[in-house]
This record gives structure tokens, sequence and C-alpha cells, in this order.
């Protein structure tokens, strides 16, 4: 395979990716309208309306929702960081510096590109991180 043919199919591979991560992040979060690439989660409505009223029922549905919403947060947290390296590595492609390892500058070996698409680090260098 050419390395324009494995770019290609890394491409393809990364744009799968990224509409299956914008797929899941849009179940639990909306994207930001001011802040390009940047995903917030549903909050709650903590306490609005008149279920404040009811007392100590309504102070307990509370408690419930924002302990979801502070489960959500680690999930969220890792798909945003793999989108932006699923979005890096696009731009890297773009830029014709795709493949690189961002600490040694060594080419990255086709196989790992393979099994993680988007990583920009090779594998010696990551295990002495
Ligand atoms: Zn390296």
């Amino acid at each position: 395979m050419s390395d324009q043919e494995f770019i290609d199919q890394q491409k393809q591979k990364l744009e799968q990716e990224k509409i299956k991560l914008q797929d899941s992040l849009s179940s639990f979060a909306q994207k930001d309208p001011n802040l390009k690439g940047d995903w917030d989660t549903k909050y709650p409505n903590m306490g609005a309306g008149d279920s404040r009223e009811t007392g100590d029922e309504a102070l307990e549905i509370e408690a419930d929702e924002s302990e979801s919403y502070a489960a959500t947060l680690p999930v969220e947290f890792e798909l945003e960081l793999k989108l932006q390296q699923v979005n890096r590595a696009l731009e890297q492609i773009k830029n014709n510096s795709y493949g690189i390892c961002n600490v040694c500058k060594k080419e990255i070996p086709r196989e790992r590109l393979e099994v993680i698409p988007e990583t920009n680090i090779c594998l010696e260098c990551k295990e002495k991180q």
C-alpha cells in the first residue's frame, strides 16, 4: 500500500470515528454555540420551579440529579479528549504531518497507526512517559 493510500484509509477511519464521537457526545451534551469544539454536559435544572415548595422530597431529587451529573463528567471528558485527538490527526493529514511522533519526530509505524489512528506518539516514547 502506498503512503497516500494508507493516509486515505486512516483519514476515512478518523472521519468515521469523529462522527461516532460527536454522536455519543450529543446524546448527553450540547455543543456550546460560542466555543468551537467544546461540549457542555446538560446541567440538570437544579431546584428551579415549583418543586422547591415540596420540601425534603425536592431536595432529595436535587441530590440525585447532581450525582448523575458528576457521573457523566469523566465519560464526557474522555470522549472530548478523543475527539480532540481525532480532529488533531485530521489536521495533521491536511498539513502532511500525519504519523510523525510528537516527541522523537520519527515516523510512527503503520501497525500502530492502524490500531490507534489518532495517536501522535510512537510506542517507545509513550512507554518512556
Ligand atoms: Zn517517538
